[in-house]
């Protein structure tokens, strides 16, 4: 379990020496989707030097969400990604990529791919163009099937907060601490 400065350490440090595996697990509570923008950016920066630059203009597209290869996939209307969506990106990935030089998609919730959906993935994981790259997201490891996590590459990532500054929570404890015992127990 890493804190997410040192996974996108982990990130730049493979990315630049062209060594990013295609398709990462990120597994973690909380939000990873800014680990996963920042992997995103990682395969499409076209820095010479340390990647992702942040800087140019590929990178600057995909923290904007707006770079037209890297797709979050997403299905508002299915508990589950639809079958037919899965498939579309299925398909997708071997058309080349419009500007970028990676494909990248990013499966936001591995929860909500089921088994079938997996398995109609595992191809294109296992032996997909080379230009293509996924991104999967979960709390845990176990969302995903034996067969396709086999075929990533996990990063764990540990996005619990580090508190910098006393919470409102602890400031408010340490007031009542000071006063009435009796509104502190019932605190
Ligand atoms: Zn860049």
């Amino acid at each position: 379990m890493q804190k997410p400065d040192q996974v996108r350490r982990e990130l730049s440090a493979a990315a630049s020496r062209g060594a990013l595996h295609h398709a990462l697990l990120l597994t973690g509570e909380g939000d990873l989707s800014e680990t996963a923008r920042y992997a995103a950016a990682a395969y499409e920066c076209k820095s010479p030097g340390e990647k992702p630059c942040l800087r140019c203009e590929h990178c600057r597209k995909v923290m904007g969400d707006i770079h037209p290869d890297v797709r979050f996939v997403r299905d508002e209307e299915h508990r589950f990604l639809s079958l037919e969506l899965v498939r579309e990106i299925r398909s997708d990935a071997y058309i080349i990529p419009n500007e970028g030089q990676r494909k990248v998609y990013v499966f936001e919730d591995c929860s909500r791919l089921d088994g079938r959906a997996q398995n109609i993935l595992l191809k294109v994981v296992e032996e997909g163009p080379p230009y293509a790259a996924f991104l999967f997201l979960a709390e845990s490891a176990s969302a995903l099937l034996p067969t396709l996590r086999s075929r990533c590459v996990e990063l764990r990532v540990s996005t619990a907060a580090k508190p910098t500054e006393p919470s409102a929570l602890a400031e408010e404890f340490c007031r009542l601490a000071g006063e009435d015992k009796r509104q502190l127990i019932a605190f």
